[in-house]
């Protein structure tokens, strides 16, 4: 009998001029980027608590704490290797990750491809095991005004 568990991430980044910015370990040609200890790649970091928190392991701030200079400016593909790691320790391997990020700009059409086969490669699942939505705010809040962004992800694991 299959043990079947879905997990839930939110994360957001500030972002101020002159930044890199990075989604999904996908470089983002962009104005502005993300203000953050680690590469900030809030994609990545919703992806590992919606994968913890599938598995009962906490969160991301447990595992990688933002106050550890061990993280500071760390890539987080490599937070994403170490999170898909713990899952495997207790068994568990990912079912499928669905991912929403939100962005006003610039429009992620192009990267989607780019961002799913990353994603698939680091979660060790087939391309279309990984969806990655994009859409803007409509202009309202802080995420309209271009002043962060957020990503929520959603997932399966299975054992
Ligand atoms: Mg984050």
């Amino acid at each position: 009998m299959t043990d079947f568990r879905i997990g839930f991430g939110y994360d957001s980044h500030r972002l101020a001029d002159g930044l890199p910015l990075r989604l999904g370990g996908i470089d983002i040609a962009s104005e502005r980027g993300c203000v953050a200890h680690s590469d900030g790649d809030a994609a990545i970091h919703a992806l590992c608590d919606a994968l913890l928190g599938a598995a009962a392991l906490g969160d991301i701030g447990t595992h990688f704490p933002d106050t550890d200079p061990a993280f500071k400016g760390i890539d987080s593909t490599l937070l994403l290797q170490k999170t898909v790691g713990l899952l495997q320790q207790q068994g568990w391997q990912v079912n499928n990750a669905d991912l929403t990020i939100v962005l006003e700009r610039p429009k992620l059409k192009d990267y989607k491809p780019l961002i799913q086969k990353k994603l698939a490669e680091l979660l060790l699942i087939a391309d279309d095991q990984v969806s990655v939505k994009a859409k803007t705010n409509e202009g309202m809040g802080f995420l309209g005004r271009g002043e962060g962004v957020a990503v929520a992800v959603a997932v399966t694991i299975k054992r």
